[in-house]
């Protein structure tokens, strides 16, 4: 069906923050950033079978200044952090980031210290994807699901001071415990 038989008035109407969120979450691009085994099982991703080249994401940028997404694919070193916060602080905003694989998220099974117990102690974290590892297919689906989420995203929105905020809400909503009362 042609797009005149679908609009026979030839208008469209939206607003300007659909379309902004329409076009964002079509030109999402990869910083070229892998960190242990999750990122064989990303850079799979890129190949025909799994076909990232489908949402035009096939590129991973070699410069964080043309990238707008970075998939944390592996544990995260202690000493790895800085230079990944510093790859986060040098790319474009609007950004956003992916963790990928349970070490990313919570550290995993490295359970010591020299581990970060999870990304989101370095950068904010928009979608966090399980499993070890997760399967191409997996992490397609999680760029699905980070696509409708960048499309509801309000513009002009700092995603720090805005987690920041609701970290702010969370805790004046929980009620304080009587410590004193429960020792009585
Ligand atoms: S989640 Fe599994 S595959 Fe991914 S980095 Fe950790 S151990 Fe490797």
């Amino acid at each position: 069906m042609g797009l005149e038989e679908k609009l026979p008035s030839g208008f469209l109407l939206t607003t300007v923050e659909g379309l902004a969120g329409y076009f964002r979450k079509g030109s999402l691009w990869p910083a070229t950033f892998g960190l242990a085994c999750c990122a064989i099982e990303m850079m799979s991703t890129t190949s025909g079978r799994f076909d990232l080249a489908r949402f035009g994401m096939e590129a991973f940028r070699a410069s964080p200044r043309q990238a707008d997404l970075m998939i944390v694919a592996g544990r995260v070193s202690q000493k790895m952090a800085p230079v990944l916060r510093q790859v986060y602080d040098q790319m474009a905003e609007p950004k956003w980031v992916l963790s990928m694989g349970v070490c990313a998220s919570s550290g995993g099974m490295f359970n010591n210290y020299a581990i970060v117990q999870g990304v989101d102690h370095i950068v904010p974290v928009d979608i966090y994807l399980p499993g070890c590892p997760p399967r191409p297919e997996m992490l397609l689906n999680a760029i699905i699901e980070l696509h409708k989420k960048i499309q509801d995203m309000p513009l002009g929105v700092n995603r720090e001071e805005a987690r920041a905020a609701a970290e702010r809400a969370a805790l004046a909503s929980t009620p304080l415990i009587d410590i004193k009362g429960l020792l009585r």
